[in-house]
């Protein structure tokens, strides 16, 4: 395992106020520029990186998910394709906590290829284990992610958004803490989720046995593996009898939002990082769900910046604007997104006021 210090002196600057406590005033970053085409496409992914590329240099990875073996709405190759090849990019990702394809190096890489992405060399950044950032932030020391991430010198962040249960949706922050950050780094910020639950309730319908992804759960008592556990909630979504509950430990709502938020930070600040998110398929839940449902609103387009708060913040007002409503996510699966755009601007990692450059000449 290497330690990496590369920006060790930034982040801990950046990282003070979170330390210091919550009473800080919020930094008044000056309004972002998020570039936007209603063009989904590879062209229209191009047009848009084309206007945030300047300072991404080779070896480039490009950062995307390959989704869940059964979900349908992850980005699409073709969508992909032409910025990989243009840039002869790899395309990278990271091992996940539950079990299926993606857990596995050799069945990601292999799942990756049944989803279209064979195009291109395929990086699973973790598959030979972590590399340590330290840092000072509310709630780590040290954040862990693949250690195949120093290979590259430049990424860029390209994003699906979508709902996601945690955090309300995912976007470029999420892409990045949870995309980058390897399976330790995934425990870490899924800590204290372990739910509460209550066997007198439990009828023994076997659902949740069948749904916990990380095999965690045994009938006959009820009981939850709690060294197994990555705390992601689908059984207190998925008991017809309500035997589950959120634990004890959870400290308050936004707890993963810090967290997801906080480790997005490190590894941004450590890494050359430039953002494209395609707002196309968009469902409640995530690529990592294999039976996602169906997306909500229309496809909408294509953003690029180099904030990642102000490209998130866009992509949610858009999808509100699309959906008539104030917040999509919280009205469609009932978790705002709201909380790691607060706490991000709050780091200072960019600016929720943004001037949307549209790339379509009014089109
Ligand atoms: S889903 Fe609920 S009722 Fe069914 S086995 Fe699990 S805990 Fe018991
Ligand atoms: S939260 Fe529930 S479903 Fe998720 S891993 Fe833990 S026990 Fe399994």
């Amino acid at each position: 395992m290497m330690r990496r210090t590369a920006s060790l002196l930034a982040v801990l600057a950046a990282c003070a106020a979170v330390s210091c406590g919550a009473e800080k005033p919020t930094p008044s970053a000056p309004p972002a520029t998020v570039y936007f085409t209603k063009d989904v496409s590879g062209q229209g992914v191009l047009k848009a990186y084309g206007k945030v590329k300047s300072g991404v240099t080779a070896p480039v990875a490009v950062k995307v998910h390959f989704g869940e073996r059964g979900n349908t709405n992850y980005l699409r190759p073709e969508w992909v394709r032409p910025l990989v090849e243009q840039l002869k990019a790899t395309l990278v990702e990271t091992n996940v906590l539950y079990s299926g394809p993606r857990q596995r190096t050799e069945s990601h890489i292999g799942l990756a290829k049944e989803h279209g992405f064979g195009f291109a060399p395929i990086d699973i950044l973790d598959s030979e284990g972590d590399t340590t950032y330290a840092c000072s932030t509310a709630h780590y020391t040290r954040v862990f992610a693949g250690d195949h991430t120093g290979r590259y010198h430049s990424f860029v962040i390209l994003t699906h958004f979508k709902g996601h249960g945690l955090a309300g949706f995912g976007g470029a922050i999420k892409n990045v803490a949870m995309g980058l950050a390897s399976r330790m780094g995934k425990r870490a910020m899924h800590a204290d989720y372990v739910p509460d639950y209550d066997t007198a309730r439990c009828v023994r319908c076997g659902i949740c046995v069948r749904q916990c992804p990380a095999g965690a759960i045994s009938l006959d008592p009820l009981r939850i593996d709690t060294r197994k556990c990555i705390g992601c909630g689908q059984c207190l979504k998925a008991c017809p009898a309500g035997a589950f509950e959120a634990g004890r430990d959870r400290v308050d709502a936004g707890l993963f939002d810090q967290r997801l938020v906080e480790y997005a930070k490190v590894l941004a600040d450590g890494n050359r990082f430039v953002y494209v998110s395609v707002l196309a398929n968009i469902s409640p839940d995530c690529d990592c769900a294999g039976r996602a449902r169906k997306p909500f609103v229309r496809d909408i387009g294509v953003l690029a910046s180099t904030d990642i708060v102000a490209i998130d913040q866009a992509a949610l007002d858009l999808v509100n604007k699309a959906h008539h409503c104030a917040d999509a996510f919280a009205q469609e699966s009932g978790v705002s997104g709201d909380g790691q755009l607060e706490y991000a601007e709050r780091l200072g990692m960019g600016s929720r006021k943004y001037t949307l450059v549209d790339l379509d000449g009014g089109r």
